[in-house]
């Protein structure tokens, strides 16, 4: 039988998020490859192998998928969330690029729930117009990218999610995103901390620029920052579906 390799969204955490398409994809793999907590979501079955890895070897899994998929195995590489965003799809083609002998393996990347998505269905619609996808960390991209990208979604009137907004290693730049936020949107400007979306330490907070913390964020947080029309109705935020010119 023919190898192949599948990259799975695993969603943002509760079971009822992953598609039935990952879950039929499981169920016919041989290997299982990827970060330590996102294999340990894959229930472990007779005839399935679990290769977790540390955070930061993405080329060494691809590397290692591209191989056991060449020696025959069905593998499914996993990401939390979608595959294509801030994860292991990427990490895939990139492995693949000066591989022309993997160029020809059946490869399928099958979506799934990205945290931004799942975060804005809990706060209401604060995404309802448009908006943008920012990685925070500084790990493959320099922080003055970073400044630059955040300026001009602020100026350019997009409401943002943030993924990776704080860890224990870069504290500080989060204080200083935060900074930046203040000098180019209102202090009304709504931004919401969504923890842990679908899990059980699901944990959701909406508070004015003004009152934002740096400790409101930490590496299970997406951060989805309003814009300038994002709006309260009740207990929920919302975007407007039009912009007046
Ligand atoms: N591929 C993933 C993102 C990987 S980057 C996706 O599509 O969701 C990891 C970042 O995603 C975390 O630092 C956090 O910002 C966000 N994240 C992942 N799962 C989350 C969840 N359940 N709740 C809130 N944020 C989450």
């Amino acid at each position: 039988m023919s190898g192949w390799i599948a990259v799975a969204g695993l969603g943002p955490g509760a079971e009822a998020l992953v598609t039935p398409e990952v879950t039929a994809t499981l169920a016919q793999a041989t290997d299982v490859i990827g970060y330590i907590p996102y294999v340990a979501r894959v229930a472990p079955r007779e005839g399935l192998v679990l290769h977790p890895s540390d955070n930061r070897v993405e080329l060494d899994r691809a590397a290692h998928a591209i191989a056991l998929a060449q020696a025959g195995r069905r593998v499914v590489i996993v990401s939390s969330g979608d595959p294509g965003v801030f994860a292991m799809a990427s990490a895939l083609f990139e492995g693949m690029e000066a591989r022309p002998d993997c160029h020809d393996l059946d490869i399928r990347i099958l979506p799934g729930i990205t945290a931004m998505l799942a975060a804005a269905a809990r706060a209401g619609a604060p995404l309802g117009h448009d908006f943008c996808a920012i990685n925070l960390s500084d790990n493959l991209k320099p922080f003055s990218e970073v400044e630059r990208r955040l300026r001009h979604a602020a100026r350019g009137g997009f409401a943002m999610a943030f993924y990776n907004p704080r860890s224990a290693s870069r504290p500080h730049q989060f204080t200083e995103v935060l900074r930046i936020l203040r000098e180019e949107c209102e202090r009304e400007r709504l931004i919401t901390f969504a923890r842990a979306v679908s899990t059980p330490e699901e944990r959701l907070l909406t508070v004015t620029l003004a009152e934002a913390l740096p400790e409101m964020a930490d590496m299970r947080t997406v951060v989805i920052v309003g814009n300038a029309a994002t709006r309260r109705v009740g207990r929920w935020i919302y975007t407007p579906r039009s912009v007046s010119a």
